[in-house]
């Protein structure tokens, strides 16, 4: 438990939440500012900084956590499917550093903005490719 962690603190119950879901090692709940309605997090009740410090038992028990969950919510919100995300880092929109899942449900209507790609030549893929292989 870090003392200055909101999370820990939800699971901690120091902070009042609209709890989904809860067992001795995680917690599901609403977000208090949801992209759709619906909108979840799940979070292992220890500690980590993020998904690459987490533990890998906790990382696979969020997944199985949100496997149980998704179909409830997106039946509950009337949703058609969902996005499951783990924002790592500033850059990628973290801003609790305490590991946690998004579950956000989606539906044809809500005008949310898929990522935006585009095409990228062979020639800059093999680049890419050769730069990240020696580290695997
Ligand atoms: P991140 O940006 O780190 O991927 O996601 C953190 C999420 O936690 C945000 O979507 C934010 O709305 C949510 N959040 C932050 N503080 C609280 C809180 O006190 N209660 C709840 N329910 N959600 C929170
Ligand atoms: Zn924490």
């Amino acid at each position: 438990m870090e003392s200055n962690c909101i999370f820990c603190k939800i699971v901690k119950k120091e902070i009042p939440t609209h709890v989904l879901y809860e067992n001795a090692k995680y917690l599901c709940f609403l977000d208090i500012n949801p992209v759709t309605r619906g909108h979840a997090l799940v979070i292992p009740k220890r500690h980590s900084h993020d998904i690459l410090e987490c533990t890998p038992e906790d990382r696979d028990g969020l997944l199985e956590v949100v496997m149980k969950v998704a179909p409830a919510i997106l039946k509950g919100v009337n949703a058609v499917s969902f996005n499951i995300g783990i924002n790592t880092g500033k850059p990628a929109g973290q801003s609790v550093f305490h590991t946690h899942m998004h579950i956000i449900p989606r539906t044809e209507k809500d005008q949310l903005p898929n990522w935006s790609s585009n095409p990228a030549h062979a020639k800059e893929l093999h680049r890419i490719r050769e730069k990240i292989l020696p580290f695997l």
